[in-house]
């Protein structure tokens, strides 16, 4: 058999596993050979300490050596229960040992013989038990006791034992075969064990500090190929030469501002600067909270670029984003005689071509749209800057698209997603990265609640009172089982629900994701205009969309949302000049779920909470990650391992500046790279 026909054996052919247990490990993602050393242990028991019995302590894990000195004694006190007794010696004290519904230890033990015992130790005055402990003979001992044993996760019908052993037997069978895929000396510079070494000792460990170091080695390969792998599915040449723009007196465009720039946005417009100064194309990622005033920033970098002869493209996810921001920039940009036009799907036909032959020509300066921009007969004179908002909608397709309607043009993407720093550093390994991290002056805090049922009506008078005001309200709906057409139905239901009752004579508006997007978007506007009261949702209510009037925000079963997005969807308030309040419904009784709650109505900080929300639930849930397709990890943890993660960085410097991928002493690398890529990145490459 070849090497790639051995590790894609099926499991189903593996010693002990046969049609029925391959089934079930199927469930656990385990298919072949090569899945199941992959499968890395949750956590590890460790059964090396044996002790004498006159040394243990209650409570105690532990082993110990013993030889069976009485009979075994079996009592049926109820019908289905069956207790088995028996006592041991090991020269220095007694231990009493019980099992319950175990009929097969009889016929397991044999008195006079020695074993060893494993389990937990229950000690009243002089009085050592232990019960149910695992049972290995003293002189066959090795396999479960005395060493260090892995625990995977399971699934319903499997044990540990099914695990250890399918591990056990796969490893055995690709031992020899494993080949390494970091070059000597990659693992040199960055102390990596060796690959025989990492999957042996990650399974079985001879000491927890073995593990550790196969940990260590098969995280960084991870991430490696994580990093490697975005990379090259993104095909972007950080390096490129790009467009030199010359300084820009500013000037102009400030003196028009109702308001002086914050530190935050001085500091980032200058990163900005310097990148389009130089003869490298711009390639980088502002991040900064919602409300953080991204908004100008582009406005300036789109103002350099027109000064520097070229035109901008600015791309936003959804219609209305593209008028607001339109209103708001066009008028500016008019008073210092530059052209602006709004490209998006619901343009008109005649108008399109129009703005499209002017784009072509360069009598149009700026271009501010949606996808519209990206059709194929949008055609410009002299692109020389993207920027593209809420940068998570876009795929990085879309992104590579625009920028090829120009020669290198600069890239800018914004997001307020606030996304952690090892998760930026993952998702975003190819972009330079400014944070605005701080807020204008005078924003008033959004005071957040988070309850119970009990306050449900006290909730809904709340509404009236605010919309009485003359304010308006979101009541936003969770994603039902991951099922958009549940989470409607969910969304529906309410809605009409308190049309009828708790919020009768108010204008309910309802909008969710199985809405046609025209639908969706005439409901929105009806909601910008002040023509609804309360907008009840599923998680579609644009991201960016301002509606400064709306200064109540209600979240139905909060638990449900990741923090981030909980916090996204409190950006939606508190736009305006009236004092705003989100409320959560937090439908759940647990611990974590009060915990969450209380990050989020102690701080209005993104990115303390995005922190918290991936310490709390991990990378899965940020908000975010999903859309990029990050693929999941196997052994890495996105939060704990942020240290290799750097390591990882500096190892994908070193290998890109050195152009190490194309080496032949790199080519176990490259050849890895390239099937993680076939099997992981097929989604994102797809975007
Ligand atoms: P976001 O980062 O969420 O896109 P925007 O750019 O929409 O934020 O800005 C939010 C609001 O803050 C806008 O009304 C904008 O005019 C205002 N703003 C931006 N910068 C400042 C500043 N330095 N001082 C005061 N207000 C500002
Ligand atoms: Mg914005």
């Amino acid at each position: 058999m070849n090497r790639d026909a051995i590790f894609d054996q099926p499991v189903r052919y593996i010693k002990g596993v046969g049609e029925a247990r391959a089934r079930l490990f199927s469930k656990l993602g385990i298919r072949t050979v090569c899945d199941a050393v992959n499968y890395f242990p949750r956590e590890y028991e460790d059964r090396t300490k044996v002790k004498k019995i006159t040394e243990v302590m209650d409570g105690e894990e532990c082993g110990v050596c013993a030889r069976l000195i009485s009979d075994i004694a079996e009592t049926r006190p109820r019908g289905n229960l069956l207790i088995t007794k028996a006592l041991v010696s090991d020269g220095t004290a007694f231990m009493s040992l019980t099992w319950f519904n175990q009929g097969y230890i009889r016929n397991t033990l044999q008195k006079g013989v020695d074993y060893i015992f494993f389990g937990k130790i229950k000690r009243t005055g002089m009085r050592i038990e232990m019960n149910s402990p695992v049972i290995e003979k003293a002189d066959q001992s090795g396999k479960n006791t005395g060493r260090i044993l892995p625990v995977y996760s399971l699934t319903r019908g499997l044990t540990q034992t099914h695990l250890r052993n399918l591990v056990e037997n796969s490893l055995k069978i690709v031992r020899d075969k494993l080949e390494e895929s970091l070059p000597d000396d990659l693992r040199k510079k960055y102390k990596l064990s060796q690959v025989q070494f990492a999957y042996e000792e990650i399974h079985f460990p001879k000491s927890l500090s073995n593990m550790e170091t196969a940990r260590r080695r098969l995280v960084f390969e991870e991430l490696l190929m994580l990093q490697l792998g975005l990379i090259r599915s993104k095909g972007v040449n950080t390096q490129l030469k790009g467009i030199k723009f010359n300084p820009v007196d500013m000037g102009p465009l400030l003196e028009k501002l109702p308001f002086s720039l914050t530190n935050a946005q001085k500091k980032v417009f200058e990163e900005i600067r310097d990148d389009m100064t130089s003869s490298r194309r711009m390639n980088r990622l502002i991040q900064g909270d919602v409300g953080s005033g991204k908004t100008i920033v582009a406005v300036m970098a789109l103002y350099m670029a027109v000064k520097n002869g070229c035109q901008g493209a600015f791309m936003v996810p959804t219609e209305i984003l593209a008028e607001q921001h339109y209103k708001s920039v066009a008028s500016l940009f008019e008073s210092l005689d530059i052209k602006v036009s709004l490209l998006t799907g619901s343009t008109k036909k005649k108008e399109k071509g129009k703005i499209k032959q002017l784009l072509k020509e360069g009598k149009v300066d700026i271009v501010i749209g949606t996808h519209a921009i990206l059709e194929d007969d949008t055609e410009f004179d002299r692109l020389g800057l993207v920027i593209t908002d809420e940068q998570h909608r876009f795929g990085v397709r879309q992104r590579a698209k625009i920028s090829a309607k120009g020669e290198n043009p600069h890239l800018l993407v914004m997001t307020a997603t606030p996304i952690p720093r090892t998760l930026t550093l993952v998702l975003y390994g190819d972009l330079d990265v400014s944070v605005i991290d701080e807020l204008p002056p005078n924003r008033k805090p959004i005071d957040t609640y988070a309850v119970d049922e009990s306050y449900r009506q006290r909730i809904y008078n709340f509404i009236r009172k605010n919309v009485a005001q003359g304010r308006q309200a979101y009541i936003v709906c969770p994603l039902v089982e991951d099922s958009e057409e549940i989470s409607a139905e969910s969304a529906e239901g309410l809605a009409e629900r308190i049309r009828d009752k708790e919020l009768k004579g108010l204008r309910v508006g309802l909008i969710h994701g199985k809405m046609k997007a025209a639908d969706k978007e005439a409901v929105m506007r009806a909601f910008v205009r002040g023509e609804l009261d309360v907008l009840v949702s599923t998680t579609v209510i644009e991201v960016g969309v301002n509606v400064p009037n709306a200064t109540l925000m209600v979240i139905e079963n909060a638990e449900r949302f990741g923090l981030a997005q909980l916090h996204q969807l409190r950006g939606r308030v508190g736009r305006g000049e009236h004092k705003s309040y989100c409320i959560l419904f937090n439908q759940s009784s647990s611990e974590l779920s009060r915990q969450r709650m209380e990050i989020m109505t102690k701080t209005n900080d993104g990115f303390v909470i995005s922190e918290k929300d991936l310490e709390l639930r991990g990378p899965g849930d940020v908000f975010g990650v999903r859309q990029h397709g990050l693929p999941e990890m196997r052994i890495a943890n996105l939060y704990r391992d942020i240290d290799i993660l750097k390591e990882v960085q500096s190892a994908v410097k070193y290998i890109m500046n050195n152009n190490l991928l194309g080496d032949e002493r790199y080519k176990s690398l490259t050849d890895r790279l390239d099937r993680v890529m076939n099997e992981k990145f097929r989604e994102i490459a797809m975007n």
